[in-house]
This record gives structure tokens, sequence and C-alpha cells, in this order.
């Protein structure tokens, strides 16, 4: 009786946080847990998988050869709305915040179109978590009151219709996608109005052990980072600066306390 009472499932777009198992959300942990599929592609910090339940059906959703962007998308949102019909709990894990260049809103959408009930719960961005996790806070009272987050990559792959104008003047910029454009971000930046001068940072594989942070002047960065890979965020912004001096006391405690 209870079964047949109960007809469709839930689906959960769920942040899985910048890679640290144990910075994803309270509540995701727990949906981990008790879900009934997960569908996840390729994650940053592959520990977070250890949260998940020993019941929970895991579906890989990564690209798959010669699959484009938009029929990989749509084999998502099929296999989401298939799952919750049958009335399935279903986690979309997906890195970072679902909302942040990660396709959230089309699938929320897809969902809503099918008359599955969703909901969305938020992750930590590498966005914010990136540059964080290198010691640059993305605002600075007297450095920066403002954040402009950008994608490198447009549709397909191809290079981002970006407003380089806007980009130019902003305080701080955070650049997702971007580690293979780096030479063409800082030209651009250049271009439409940044002092080459600006201090710029290049922050791979965030709150990972393995984690590589590379800072140089605006005009330097794209050498200086050289076979820096994605995961990467980079910063370009007077808040890099803050990175060198809060460097330079946690060195100096170090020493204190090692003396
Ligand atoms: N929704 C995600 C972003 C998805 S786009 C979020 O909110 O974080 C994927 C991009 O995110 C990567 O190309 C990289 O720029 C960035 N990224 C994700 N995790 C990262 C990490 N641990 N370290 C550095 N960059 C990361």
């Amino acid at each position: 009786m209870e079964r047949t009472m109960k007809q469709t499932g839930k689906v959960y777009l769920l942040g899985a946080g910048p890679g640290a198992a144990d910075l994803i959300t309270l509540r995701g942990a727990r949906l981990l847990a008790r879900a009934d599929v997960l569908l996840y592609d390729r994650l940053v910090g592959a520990d977070l998988l250890d949260l998940v339940g020993p019941e929970v059906k895991r579906v890989y959703v990564g690209k798959t050869v010669g699959e484009n962007h938009d029929a990989r998308q749509e084999r998502i949102h099929t296999l989401m709305i298939g799952h919750a019909l049958a009335g399935k709990t279903v986690v979309r894990l997906k890195g970072g915040d679902p909302f942040v260049f990660g396709r959230g809103g089309e699938e929320l959408l897809a969902l809503a179109a099918a008359g599955v009930e969703a909901e969305v719960v938020p992750g930590i961005s590498s966005a914010l978590a990136g540059p964080a996790a290198a010691l640059i806070p993305v605002t600075h009272r007297g450095s920066s009151g403002s954040l402009g987050i950008f994608t490198a990559r447009g549709k397909g792959n191809g290079p981002a219709p970006l407003d380089w104008h806007a980009a130019g003047h902003m305080e701080t910029r955070v650049f997702l996608m971007g580690v293979e454009r780096l030479p063409e971000i800082a030209r651009q930046l250049i271009a439409h109005g940044c002092d080459p001068a600006t201090p710029a940072a290049v922050v791979e594989r965030a709150h990972q052990p393995n984690m590589r942070v590379v800072s140089a002047p605006l005009h330097q960065i794209a050498t200086a980072a050289q076979g820096l890979k994605p995961p990467s965020v980079i910063v370009v912004g007077e808040v890099v600066r803050v990175r060198e001096r809060l460097t330079a006391v946690t060195e100096q405690l170090q020493i204190a306390s090692a003396g």
C-alpha cells in the first residue's frame, strides 16, 4: 500500500564543494548516505564517494567518447526524470555549487517541465574557496569591494563571449575553466584597461593535498603558470597581494613556533 501511494521520487541537485570530502554540507552528506540513486561525474575529490551509502545505486554520467555537451546533458535529464518517476530519491552530485557554471538551472528547468519535484542543495563554490585555499580573500577592505566570476569557456568548449570591457574594469576577477586560456585572458584584460602589473594567481586543485599555487603580475602569469592544469581557478586583482602579506606572516609564525 505504502509503495503505491508514493508515486514519484525527488531529485536533489547537490553541491559537492570544491573537492575535500569534509567541505560538503551536512545536508549533502546525509543525502549521499541515504539516496536511492546517485548520478555523478568526474569529481575533484574521489574520497567524496566514501560518503555514499552502501545501498545507493551509483551511476557515472561523465562524458563518453564522441558525445557532445548537449547530448550528454539530455542523457542526464532523462536519467534523473526516469529514476524520479520510478519513485526514487535521486542525488545529482556536482562540483562546487550547482548554480555556479554547473548547469543547475538547466537541470531544474528540465525537472520542472517533467513535473518532477526537485531541490537545490548549495555547495561551496571553487570561485570562492579556490582563492581562499591560497590565502586570497576575494574581497578585502581597501583592496576590493566587488567581485566578478567568469567562465573562460563558451558553449561546446569554444571561447566564452565574455564582456572583456567589464572584466577589465573590475576589482577582483575570478575565472573558472580558464587555465588553458590563460595567455588569452591576460592579453584581453590588458587590452581592456587592466594594468599589466596587476597581481594574478592560479590555484590548481584547491583543497586537495596536491594543491599548487602560482602568482605573478598579470603580464607574466601565463608564463609563470605554464604546466598548471584543470581544475584551476585564476584570480586577478589587488587582493592577490594580501596572499603575499599573509604568507609572510604565516612563515614568521612558523619560524617563531619552530624556534
Ligand atoms: N560548479 C563549480 C564550477 C564548475 S566549472 C563550482 O561552483 O565550483 C569547473 C571549474 O571549476 C574548473 O575548471 C575550475 O576552474 C573550477 N574548480 C572546481 N574545483 C576546483 C578546485 N578544487 N580547485 C581549483 N579549481 C576548481
